[in-house]
């Protein structure tokens, strides 16, 4: 496709199009409202960027990222360390957040199990889950979304942590969970949380 813009706008064009939700078409927008709004928004955008970048961590006990290690809510002595939520990836974390139901931590596993996409235990935090479920924890909900890898991925993770006396719960059925819960409103959220059941 011939370029209609400068190499710089066109490589712009193509990172932002990388983004998730975002194809070509919308990419263009995306670019052409920064480029219109250099002041306000590309060079507060492109600073931001920068600044996360040298700054974004992976929190060395639950998996989220943040810009410190242990994040925020690991750090937060206020919080249930008896209650473990565990997520596919950070954005179930923040949704969960955003609904201000859940009071305990979380431990994000950074992927499903999936035999198609050669996915195994060995890819994802399992083996840590499986540490800090030894260490205090009384209950274990899995968060994790209503597909096949979803379910598959909680039945191997239940099965892991079976035995240690730790309580394992699934959030309630129903309603659309896991993978799905950014897109949630807080009380559906709520809901789920409080129906949940044991695995
Ligand atoms: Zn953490």
């Amino acid at each position: 496709m011939a370029a209609s813009a400068g190499p710089e706008i066109e490589r712009l064009i193509s990172l932002l199009a990388k983004l998730p939700g975002l194809g070509p078409r919308s990419a263009r927008r995306a670019a052409l409202a920064l480029l219109k709004r250099r002041e306000q928004l590309l060079v507060p955008l492109a600073a931001s960027l920068v600044e996360t970048a040298e700054k974004v961590v992976s929190c060395s006990v639950c998996g989220a990222p943040d810009t410190r290690d242990p994040c925020a809510i690991c750090a937060d002595d206020a919080r249930d360390n008896g209650l473990l939520c565990v997520v596919e990836e950070a954005g179930a974390l923040w949704a969960m957040e955003r609904s201000g139901a859940f009071r305990g931590k979380y431990h994000v596993l950074g992927g499903l199990l999936s035999a198609l996409d050669g996915v195994g235990p060995e890819h994802l935090r399992i083996a840590e889950l499986v540490g800090r479920a030894r260490g205090g924890v009384r209950e274990v909900v899995l968060a994790l979304p209503a597909t096949v890898d979803g379910q598959t991925t909680a039945h191997y993770v239940a099965e892991r942590i079976a035995g240690q006396g730790v309580e394992v719960t699934s959030l309630a059925r129903g309603v659309p969970v896991g993978g799905e819960l950014d897109w949630l409103d807080d009380g559906t959220i709520v809901q789920a949380l409080k129906a949940r059941r044991p695995t």
